[in-house]
């Protein structure tokens, strides 16, 4: 089973990819987090993916398209595999179907998880990061056990920096222009599923669920 995650930051896709990944056993891929992974690392791509991500823009695709290419084309994505946060624009998507199509494959779910912007300022001031394994929290609607701890490892919780109000505003300037476009794109392709993500994220769950079959 192959699925994309579509929606604007903070919509809710990295909460939900965790779980559809969990239920279906295949693995769930961030590019987000595996830009943040190598920032930390100190790697050469973490050092120019940070200067386009700390303003709020897209990482340039020729940076982002063959990581994602050579992840998918790896073992244990065999079975399929969730993405997350990729593809994010119209070249990033050509890229991928040509990819799978080389390899007889295709994408079989592109899930939309819709939230209106008004929403998403809200989402994302509350989000938390963990600083240790990247688990996410949200500060009313999945609070921690102990404040500003990590129930996973224990780490501390930040607010990333480019879910700072005036980031996230050019953050979902950029989603508009660059990457609602996919809406359209997967339509077309007869695979595009549209799901509520206003619903409390067990309800976004099971809506989800219904449509991948249990
Ligand atoms: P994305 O991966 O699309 O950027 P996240 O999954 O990180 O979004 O969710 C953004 C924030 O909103 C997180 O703090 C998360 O805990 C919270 N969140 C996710 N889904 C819901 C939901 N259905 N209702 C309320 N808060 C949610
Ligand atoms: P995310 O964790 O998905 O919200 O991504 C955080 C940031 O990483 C984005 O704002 C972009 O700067 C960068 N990024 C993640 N995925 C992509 C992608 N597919 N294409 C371009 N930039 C990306």
């Amino acid at each position: 089973m192959k699925i994309i995650m579509l929606g604007a930051p903070g919509a809710g896709k990295g909460t939900q990819a965790k779980k559809i990944a969990e239920k279906y056993h295949i693995p769930h891929i961030s590019t987000g987090d595996i830009f943040r992974a190598n920032i930390k690392n100190g790697t050469e791509l973490g050092k120019k993916a940070k200067t386009y991500m700390d303003q709020g823009a897209l990482v340039p695709d020729e940076l982002v398209c063959d990581l994602v290419v050579d992840r998918v084309r790896q073992e244990d994505c065999r079975n399929g595999y969730v993405l997350d946060g990729f593809p994010r624009t119209i070249p990033q998507a050509e890229s991928l179907d040509a990819t799978l199509a080389s390899l007889g494959e295709s994408v079989d779910y592109a899930i939309n998880v819709e939230v209106p912007d008004e929403k998403i300022v809200n989402r994302m001031s509350g989000r938390r990061a963990c600083v240790g394994c990247g688990a996410t929290y949200h500060l009313v609607y999945a609070p921690t056990k102990a404040e500003g701890i990590c129930d996973t490892c224990g780490a501390e919780l930040i607010l990333r920096d480019d879910d700072k109000p005036e980031t996230v505003l050019k953050r979902l300037g950029v989603y508009h222009n660059e990457t609602q476009p996919l809406i359209d794109y997967y339509r077309g392709k007869g695979i595009l599923k549209e799901v509520d993500g206003t619903m409390d994220m067990a309800d976004v769950f099971r809506a989800i669920v219904e449509i991948l079959g249990a």
